[in-house]
């Protein structure tokens, strides 16, 4: 009884102690909507708050002096922030907010009106700078009395929000609308530890509740939308249609709104696909589709569990609004296709549609907080796409002449890396310089779980992540909560090696460094203190080979490793090295010389920093300047990814 009391008491839902009911009407030509917003929120802690942050994220693009400008330079992918003129800014202003039924607009105020922001305790470590003045991405509803553990309150607010062009995931492009992170949202509260509720950075993403949704949204009767959520009524007025979604269990909403949307659906099991794509992209349906059934394949896989909502909607966006792609929401995320022409052996489009769709389980459901723990949605969701695309397609780059993997991008891009950093830092701490933030978020974790994966085998490799899902989906796990998992599924050392990914800059470096291959030279000099004769004629035993091998760990873990030798008669021969005091000398007698001596054959550590030194062959290889070639389109493609790879 007792048993089944904690497994109840681990496995059932918390209460939504949170609900949005947000009505709003689009009005394409100024190109902002409008409406009001009513957030009943309930202190579900043992700690009494007396002020109520919300996020108001669209106030980043409002100024180039905000935090989110002035880190990002105005700069997202490649786009630039419209900043010739004021339609190019976006913002979300409030103008009346009301607590339970009564007038509050004056408890209601952005942070950069508040002369001492500190003393809130809404912020986390040091992230409050001189920069913080000119921000607006938050708001502050400070109450005139504090509100109880266990008590409720209902805030009714009015908003305005203005898009910008089109820029870092959000905005309109002619009469082309992405709704993302339009609405006031409210932040977490972690009772004794304050609300979590952080400015919106450059290098980091979002954090919210669970809620039960509910959004009618009022567009130009000609209008397509797609929305996170189940469409639960659809209304008309003369020239306008009212559609209103609504859900339990997503701690986002977004939307997407166009009069030239051509909408293509497909079934995965229980799930309804949509995918909104633009006249022209007719021909990449097809494609865009497989790689949404391998994700939904893949993902329940990896996690043990298929996606459990009966909707997905994967938005396909025109090319001139490329900066709304690539982004993910609960129950919807924007693709990215450039053309339909894209030949086939270039999946770069399919491992986004992938990747985003991995985000439903690596933050969708798995909310952890991706302010400070990127590593925990990017990292684990991009070795949850190079899975998934490996399942399907084996490759992502599939040509006769070069062939390459999630994985072997992940390898180049963290090899590539040699900054300070390391993945477990909050978003904005690390260094602007270097790519830290893309390859040790997206790439490190990607190699080092796929090592992970090789050292325990995939059943028990599959476990932590199976048992990872059952245990904190719809909520909010922490590194530790994780590293737990990996312990008591996997044990120590496994548990060591996560942990050291994450917090320090320790790793795999096997080499070969030296493999030698003489023929036995004839016995000379004394035999029993006697000269013993010479054969004149035979000067070299043709048919005997003395062979050395030196290998070294130049990495920090201590791992056992296997060595490979091939003969040139074709035999080969394995050794075993424990991987301790640094280097191992092997020498072996044999019949037929060595042609060549490879550490780690078998790749068990994906994550070696240099594979250059994991081999030595003792004759020339043909074929040289095709192997240079492919590498210097690999670094190529490599360099494209990383760029695509960036926040997405
Ligand atoms: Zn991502």
């Amino acid at each position: 009884m007792k048993k089944l009391f904690l497994i109840l008491l681990v496995t059932s839902l918390p209460a939504l102690a949170l609900d949005y009911n947000i009505s709003i009407t689009l009005n394409p030509k100024e190109k902002k909507i409008s409406g009001t917003e009513t957030i009943t929120w309930q202190n579900t802690t043992d700690t009494a708050t007396d002020v109520l942050p919300l996020h108001l994220y669209m106030n980043g693009f409002s100024n180039n002096r905000s935090v989110f400008a002035m880190e990002s330079g105005g700069k997202h992918r490649g786009n630039r922030m419209d900043v010739k003129e004021v339609k190019g800014f976006g913002y979300c202003k409030i103008s009346a907010l009301q607590l339970n039924g009564e007038d509050a607009m004056s408890a209601f105020h952005y942070i950069s009106d508040l002369p001492n922001p500190e003393s809130l305790g809404v912020f986390w470590k040091d992230e409050i700078s001189k920069r913080i003045r000119p921000d607006r991405t938050i708001g502050i509803v400070r109450l005139s009395k504090p509100l109880a553990p266990g008590e409720s309150i209902t805030l009714k607010i009015t908003f305005e929000t203005k898009f910008p062009r089109v820029f870092a995931r959000t905005g309109y492009w002619k009469s082309f609308f992405m709704g993302g992170q339009w609405f006031p949202k409210i932040a977490v509260f972690q009772g004794e530890k304050g609300w979590n509720c952080h400015l919106f950075h450059y290098r980091s993403e979002f954090f919210a509740d669970f809620a039960h949704y509910t959004v009618a949204l009022t567009v130009p009767k000609n209008y397509v939308v797609g929305a996170t959520g189940y469409l639960k009524s659809e209304t008309t007025a003369e020239n306008t249609k009212t559609l209103t979604f609504a859900v339990d269990n997503v701690h986002d909403f977004a939307w997407t709104a166009w009069d030239h949307w051509k909408v293509a659906t497909d079934n995965w099991k229980h799930v309804k696909l949509y995918l909104p794509y633009p006249p022209g992209h007719e021909g990449t349906v097809q494609r865009q589709m497989e790689a949404l059934k391998a994700a939904l394949s893949g993902y329940a896989e990896l996690c043990g569990e298929d996606y459990p909502y009966k909707k997905f909607t994967l938005v396909d966006p025109p090319m001139q609004a490329s900066g709304a792609g690539g982004m993910e929401y609960p129950m919807l995320v924007t693709g990215m296709f450039p053309s339909p022409l894209t030949p086939v052996g270039v999946r770069i489009p399919e491992t986004v549609i992938v990747h985003e769709f991995g985000h439903n389980y690596f933050y969708g459901m798995l909310a952890s907080n991706e302010f400070e723990n990127a590593w925990m949605d990017e990292g684990m969701n991009s070795f949850g796409t190079a899975y998934a695309m490996e399942r399907h397609y084996k490759y992502d780059l599939d040509f006769p002449f070069l062939k390459m993997d999630g994985f072997d991008e992940a390898r180049i891009g963290y090899g590539s890396y040699k900054g300070p950093d390391f993945p477990g830092k909050a978003a904005w701490e690390f260094s602007p310089a270097g790519g830290g933030y893309s390859n040790l978020s997206y790439n490190k974790p990607t190699i080092y779980f796929r090592t992970l994966e090789n050292m325990l085998g995939k059943e028990k490799f599959l476990q932590i992540f199976h048992t990872y899902f059952a245990k904190y989906k719809f909520r909010h796990p922490t590194p530790e909560n994780f590293l737990g998992v990996v312990k008591e599924t996997a044990g120590d050392q496994a548990e060591d090696f996560v942990r050291r990914m994450l917090y320090t800059r320790d790793k795999i470096d096997y080499a070969v460094t030296k493999a030698v291959s003489r023929q036995t030279p004839p016995f000379l000099g004394l035999k029993n203190f006697k000269a013993a004769p010479v054969d004149k004629k035979k000067t070299k035993d043709k048919k005997n080979f003395q062979n050395t091998i030196i290998v070294e760990n130049r990495g920090d873990f201590q791992y056992p490793v296997s060595i490979e030798v091939r003969l040139k008669d074709g035999s080969t021969k394995s050794f075993t090295w424990d991987g301790k005091n640094g280097w191992h000398r092997f020498e072996f007698d044999s019949t037929s010389a060595m042609k060549m001596a490879i550490i780690d054959p078998k790749r068990v550590y994906a994550c070696d920093v240099s594979l250059k030194n994991n081999a030595i062959t003792l004759e020339p290889q043909t074929g040289s300047s095709m192997t240079k070639l492919a590498i210097f389109v690999s670094q190529l493609v490599q360099l494209v990814f990383n760029i695509s790879s960036l926040s997405i």
